[in-house]
């Protein structure tokens, strides 16, 4: 049994990470904790990167998008670490793209059976119902999801 946790880096994540942990070991799973660097925060970059002919004042090294990559990466890993997971097998991964839809496409290519995600993260709108992310996710994916209610009060 798999199971796909994205998560983002708010104070949310601690509660949904413990409580995946526990539903977990219940269902004797493998957790995935994945984590999606929003590549539209990168549109500048990006365009600069691929026309650098337009823009010859500004130098962009090469290397930058694996940078930006490895350094969530090592930021993501340490997050995870300071949760204390015991007795379940774990891992983690950080992608770059369009969190919503590269959740959905990376949950069904690589077949897991369900995915636990939060009912908000990072934003503070605590009149809201879902955050846009879970919202799509929990409308277009195509497998089950379990959608952990954050306790908004308590989020910073
Ligand atoms: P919004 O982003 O719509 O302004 P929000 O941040 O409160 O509001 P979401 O982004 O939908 O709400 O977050 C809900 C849950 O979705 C998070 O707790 C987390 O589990 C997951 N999530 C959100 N963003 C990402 C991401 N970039 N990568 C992986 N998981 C994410
Ligand atoms: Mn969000």
């Amino acid at each position: 049994m798999k199971i796909l946790v994205p998560l983002d880096f708010s104070k949310t994540a601690e509660s949904i990470t413990k409580y995946a942990e526990d539903i977990g070991k219940k269902l004797n799973a493998e957790l995935l904790f994945y984590h999606v660097i929003d590549e539209r925060n990168f549109f500048t970059y990006n365009t600069v990167y691929t026309f650098p002919e337009y823009y010859p004042e500004i130098k962009i090294d090469s290397d930058s998008e694996q940078q930006i990559k490895e350094s969530t990466e090592a930021e993501f890993k340490k997050m995870i670490e300071s949760f204390n997971i015991k007795d379940i097998n774990y891992k983690i991964q950080v992608e770059l793209g369009i969190p919503y839809s590269l959740i959905c496409e990376f949950a069904k290519e690589n077949k897991f059976d369900l995915v636990i995600i939060g009912s908000h993260g990072k934003t503070n709108l605590k009149d809201i119902f879902l955050g846009s992310v879970v919202d799509y996710i929990s409308h277009h994916i195509e497998i089950p999801v379990l959608i952990f209610k954050v306790d908004i009060s308590k989020r910073r």
